[in-house]
């Protein structure tokens, strides 16, 4: 079957403006060629560091930013070659949820104006249809309907982070891209969040891409998992075979920073040299060969193919 959502050698630069005359000097090589795909209903979790372009890749997907290059296909359409206002009607398909959702909601409106508005614009229903909808995602989400009459500072994050999740459903989407949904919250409440976005995939066929920067949050809820460094892939696996053998340098040291629940079990902390560099200024051949523990010298010279080195697991490292 066609999947839901193909991405293909998606870049992104930004330019990099100096001068009076703002002239181009280079470029932050933000998202630098990303490929994958994903059927409807799965979840595929992206982790990395700030930085690493997970973010910007999400929105590159949904064109929100546009892509410097490649292409992203819905349903097997083309959307990167769509217009603004095709493109806008296609956006009722896909939605986005931010990390901080009292900076998405806007703080004079209601509740029920904050929902009802994605309705608006896409022209869904009447007003009571609107308003009715709202109540009966409100007692979805785990929010008492009555709250529509609220103003987004009387709740807490986490109901907010509620609020912010009912509010890209309104539209229906088939497609969520969930951006550090669970950073800003409790501990406690990240897994009943968590929780809730695992229900309402299973209700509504939701297909997500749920980027964060701890592997720990996605483990559960992803098929698989695209581990991204400075822009680029690193590894990608089912989630499981990603915790049980991490193959790149870089994952090894992500998963070596996550507590293992098993006290008889010792893992050794892998701590990474340096900073991260900048994508204005990347290093040549593997980008992480100047913190990575196991490089070579071919590291320094060649970027390392994207090589499938166990069945669905795909590593770009010159040790495999
Ligand atoms: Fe490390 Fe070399 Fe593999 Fe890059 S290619 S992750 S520098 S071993
Ligand atoms: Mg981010």
């Amino acid at each position: 079957t066609t999947p839901l959502l193909q991405v293909e050698g998606l870049k992104k630069y930004f330019p990099i403006k100096r001068g009076l005359f703002r002239k181009t000097v280079g470029n932050v090589r933000a998202v630098d060629g990303v490929d994958f795909s994903l059927q409807q209903g799965e979840t595929l979790g992206v982790v990395g560091e700030s930085g690493c372009g997970k973010s910007t890749m999400g929105r590159s997907v949904l064109r929100l930013i546009e892509p410097s290059a490649g292409k992203v296909l819905f349903e097997g359409k083309e959307i990167t070659k769509l217009t603004k206002s095709q493109m806008r009607a296609m956006r009722r398909e896909m939605q986005l949820v931010f990390q901080d959702p009292y900076a998405s909601l806007n703080p004079r409106y209601t509740i029920a104006q904050t929902l009802m508005e994605p309705m608006q614009i896409h022209n869904i229903g009447t007003k009571s249809s609107q308003m009715e909808r709202v109540r009966s995602l409100l007692d979805r989400v785990g929010l008492d309907p009555e709250y529509a009459n609220r103003y987004p500072y009387e709740f807490s994050g986490g109901q907010r982070q509620r609020i912010g999740i009912a509010r890209a459903l309104t539209v229906n989407p088939k497609l969520i891209i969930l951006d550090e949904p669970v950073a800003a919250l409790d501990v406690s409440v990240q897994s009943q969040v968590l929780n809730l976005l695992e229900d309402l995939q299973s209700d509504f066929n939701l297909t997500y891409i749920f980027v964060a920067h701890d592997l720990s949050v996605v483990r559960h809820i992803s098929d698989r998992i695209l581990v991204m460094y400075l822009g680029h892939m690193a590894e990608s696996a089912e989630s499981d075979d990603l915790f049980n053998e991490p193959l790149h340098p870089y994952t090894q040291a992500l998963l070596s920073a996550v507590p293992v629940p098993d006290p008889d079990v010792k893992r050794d902390r892998i701590i990474l040299q340096g900073d991260l560099p900048s994508p204005a200024n990347p290093p040549s051949g593997c980008p992480f060969h100047t913190r990575c523990p196991m490089a070579m010298d071919i590291c320094k010279r060649e970027k390392p193919t994207w090589k499938e080195v166990r069945p669905k697991h795909q590593v770009a490292c010159h040790l495999y």
